[in-house]
C-alpha cells in the first residue's frame, strides 16, 4: 500500500522523530502552523477516524495516554490542542489516521 505515514512509521522515508514506542511514533509536521505542531499515529494503518472500530479503538486510547505522558518533554505543560482531520470535508489530507497536536503560544478558537 502506498501510504506516507506507513512509510515513515518503517522508516522508509524520513522524518523529525519526536517519540516512538512500538506501537504509535510521533514526528514533526513538515508544515507547522503553530511553534509546536506534531503528528501521532498508529504504526499500524488506519485510514481515518471514521475507520475506528471496536478492533482497534485501543491504539487510539493508547495515543491519548501517550500524549498526555509525554506533554512535558514536548514542551506542551502549559497546554495544547489535539486535532484530528477526517475525511475530505474534515480536510484530511494523508490517508493514514494521525491527531495533530499543536501548542507552543496561545491558540485562536473558535472560528474554523
Ligand atoms: P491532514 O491535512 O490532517 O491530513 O494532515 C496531514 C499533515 O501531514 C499536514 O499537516 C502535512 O503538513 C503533514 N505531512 C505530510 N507529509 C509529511 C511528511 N512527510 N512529514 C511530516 N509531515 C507531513
Ligand atoms: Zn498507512
Amino acid at each position: 500500500m502506498d501510504c506516507i505515514f506507513c512509510k515513515i512509521a518503517k522508516k522508509e522515508i524520513p522524518s523529525s522523530i519526536v517519540y516512538e514506542d512500538e506501537k504509535i511514533i510521533m514526528f514533526k509536521d513538515l508544515n507547522p502552523i503553530a511553534p509546536i505542531h506534531i503528528l501521532a499515529i498508529p504504526k499500524k494503518h488506519i485510514s481515518s477516524a471514521s475507520d475506528i472500530n471496536s478492533e482497534n479503538s485501543q491504539i487510539i486510547a493508547y495515543i491519548f495516554e501517550i500524549i498526555a505522558k509525554e506533554n512535558k518533554k514536548l514542551g506542551l505543560e502549559n497546554g495544547y490542542r489535539i486535532i484530528n482531520n477526517c475525511g475530505k470535508l474534515g480536510g484530511q489530507t494523508v490517508g493514514h489516521i494521525h491527531f495533530h497536536i499543536v501548542g507552543g503560544k496561545e491558540l485562536a478558537w473558535p472560528k474554523l
